[in-house]
């Protein structure tokens, strides 16, 4: 599926924004994507725009829902901008401007500081507008991680990845690669498969999965 065809509804008053941040969006990002293998991500593919700074942050976040990823990305915000947050938790605006820092070495903070404050606080606390495709609503409380296997309820199938392959002593990335071809479904069978390469060469594992 291309962007194109993934690209959610924009409310107007939303037109130029990110949808993460609500800063100008100068790129766009899409979920599921090439860079994350996702097995049981519960939404169609769906691409938002997106203003650069958010769609790196969103490209590393290894979560299986977009809603997931913009918890990711407001975290990478919080981190990033906490020294601009931290002006609001140790100043008002007008404790600020009687601070008597003007005229000094601190005078460009001064200035600029409650600015950058609430530009860092608006971009965190800015929620997304719904995501519509295709004029269907996906709803975010339809989405469930959760991944039965033998009688176990994972709260993903990345823990019920992760469980297996320590269990068995398994190549994960193996096992995952094995799934995305087909499907987690199949989840036992892939699991016998994987134990048949345990000690294989990475070679012997690429000609294994071109078998499947
Ligand atoms: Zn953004």
């Amino acid at each position: 599926m291309s962007e194109h065809d993934s690209f959610v509804e924009i409310p107007f008053e939303n037109r130029h924004q990110c949808w993460f941040c609500a800063e100008p969006a100068a790129s766009y990002f899409s979920f599921p994507h090439q860079q994350h293998l996702i097995l049981d991500c519960q939404h169609p593919t769906l691409t938002v725009p997106s203003c650069s700074e958010c769609a790196n942050a969103a490209l590393k976040a290894k979560v299986r829902n977009i809603w997931q990823v913009e918890q990711q990305v407001k975290k990478f915000l919080m981190q990033k901008y906490k020294k601009d947050l931290a002006i609001g938790l140790n100043w008002t605006r007008e404790e600020l401007a009687n601070s008597g820092f003007e005229g000094g070495s601190f005078s460009g903070f001064q200035r600029s500081a409650w600015f950058m404050y609430e530009v860092a606080k608006d971009r965190v606390n800015f929620s997304g507008w719904p995501l519509v495709l295709d004029g269907v609503e996906i709803e975010k409380d339809n989405i469930s991680d959760s991944f039965t296997f033998d009688g176990v309820c994972y709260p993903s199938i990345e823990e019920a990845i992760e469980s297996y392959s320590e269990n068995f002593r398994l190549d994960a990335m193996f096992l995952r690669q094995i799934l995305a071809k087909i499907g987690p479904e199949k989840f036992a069978q892939a699991v016998r498969y994987c134990r048949l390469y345990i000690g294989a060469t990475p070679l012997e594992k690429s000609r294994a999965l071109r078998d499947l």
